[in-house]
């Protein structure tokens, strides 16, 4: 780390920092906080912030326990939507156990064991997430709906794109507080978003992932806009996804590049495919954990515009696929994982989805051939041929392939697994029991 204590307590003082927020990330990807004044804060150094784990949804355990929170030093960052006078700062934090130990529970402690797996191998994880997002209006008693007058489309221009001053905004906030963004645009579906900022250490990244959604939400607020990261808000358009691009390093080199292979692929990439492919119907309970989740990636042959991947299986050119290999090589060479949207826990999405490429690499699973055409626009039969599977294709399928995914399972840990697979099975019972407007315009005046 490259802030002591000191460092900390010296910035709060010459910055007039007042407030300070810990902050960590509960099961189901909901940032928490509590808040803390600059007098408490040395306490709150010391891991002494005390709080009830019982409250804080999916942390299990059998009698309620006190929890820690640990702030980690390096995370420190200012809110720059907040007073600058007396101002508000957030220190990401670990959550222990009253004996010091980590909580087992904690998705960044997940996310850090699979990191401290590769660091035994030599390796470290490069991730580069791409976050999509819908901007739309809030109505007279600031709800918010899923309604924009906005009728733009992929990389438009303003006027028809509205967004360029709430995207400015965002892009302002997040580098004043550190990011480097590199590219945003319109989407390709009416009011929707992307921003990209540069890739980072796979634990760098899943924090900025929640300090981003946080940020493009709070600046969104500001112009009466409401900020979702669901996955598919509108049936009939693009829903957002979350593409994650990873590359490993070893030595201070990108292992995934080969010159001398026809895609710039090195054995390490292959396997890493491999793994990944095997583990698909595993990782979707975490990397696509809404029943909405499933609309997104769903099979629909109506749907085959989206490019939202289906089945599984990669290509290093088509875009339909869960995976695809940019074209930018050697240094930048990278597998971008498609299927995950952006209301996942960016924590446990990337130790699944890393754990399930370091097992490719472990175990040299081989992938299959890739597949260079649009998957969706083959026949069944096609696809069976060439050994295609389908991507779950709902939140049930999902549970299942979490269910029987052994090395997933392991990752999460039993008894957070329990609680999630719980979770998750009510989830899909209770919108199995509801009546949709769909169901009441098909039906009613028929029956
Ligand atoms: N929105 C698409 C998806 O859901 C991705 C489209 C894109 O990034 N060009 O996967
Ligand atoms: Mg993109
Ligand atoms: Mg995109
Ligand atoms: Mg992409």
């Amino acid at each position: 780390g490259h802030y002591t204590k000191r460092d900390i307590m010296r910035l709060v003082e010459e910055e007039d920092v007042e407030f300070i927020r810990l902050q960590f990330t509960d099961l189901f990807g909901n940032l928490k906080n509590a808040a803390v004044t600059a007098s408490q804060l040395e306490k709150a150094l010391d891991n002494r912030y005390v709080f009830d784990g019982s409250c804080v949804e999916g942390f299990l355990h059998d009698n309620d326990m006190d929890m820690f929170l640990c702030p980690d030093l390096d995370t420190l960052a200012i809110f720059p939507w907040r007073p600058q006078q007396g101002k508000v700062a957030r220190l990401i934090c670990d959550i222990q156990k009253p004996d010091g130990t980590p909580y087992e529970g904690d998705s960044r402690y997940i996310l850090k064991k699979v990191l401290k797996e590769a660091e035994a191998l030599g390796y470290r994880f490069d991730v580069g997430p791409e976050c999509e997002f819908f901007l739309f209006h809030t109505d007279d008693d600031g709800n918010p709906t899923v309604f924009s007058h906005e009728k733009a489309g992929y990389f438009d221009v303003s006027p028809i794109d509205q967004g360029e001053n709430v995207r400015r905004d965002i892009i302002l906030t997040l580098e004043e507080m550190g990011f480097e963004v590199e590219s945003s645009y319109h989407e390709v579906a009416s009011a929707q978003h992307e921003i990209d900022f540069r890739y980072d250490e796979a634990l760098l990244s899943a924090d900025n992932i929640m300090t981003f959604k946080l940020a493009v939400k709070t600046i969104a607020k500001r112009f009466g806009m409401h900020a979702t990261f669901m996955p598919k808000p509108q049936a009939g358009v693009n829903g957002s996804s979350m593409h994650t691009n990873i590359s490993l390093i070893r030595d201070g080199k990108n292992i995934f590049a080969d010159e001398n292979d026809p895609y710039g692929l090195s054995k390490e990439a292959y396997w890493f495919i491999g793994g990944l492919l095997k583990h698909a119907k595993g990782l979707s309970a975490i990397t696509n954990p809404l029943v909405n989740s499933y609309k997104r990636i769903f099979p629909a042959q109506t749907g085959a515009g989206f490019t939202a991947p289906s089945y599984i299986s990669w290509s290093p050119v088509n875009r339909s696929q869960m995976i695809r290999i940019p074209a930018q090589k050697s240094e930048s060479t990278r597998i971008e994982l498609r299927s995950p949207d952006p209301s996942c826990n960016p924590y446990l999405a990337l130790a699944v989805s890393l754990a399930a490429g370091l097992d490719g690499i472990r175990n040299q699973i081989e992938p299959p051939k890739p597949v260079n055409q649009d998957v969706r626009k083959m026949t069944d039969e096609e696809r069976k041929c060439l050994g295609i599977e389908p991507l779950p294709r709902n939140l049930a399928e999902a549970i299942l392939g979490l269910e029987q995914d052994k090395l997933v399972k392991e990752v999460l840990g039993e008894e957070l697994c329990k609680g999630y697979i719980a979770a998750k099975k009510k989830e899909w019972e209770d919108y199995c029991s509801q009546v949709s407007q769909w169901e009441i315009a098909q039906y009613l005046y028929r029956f």
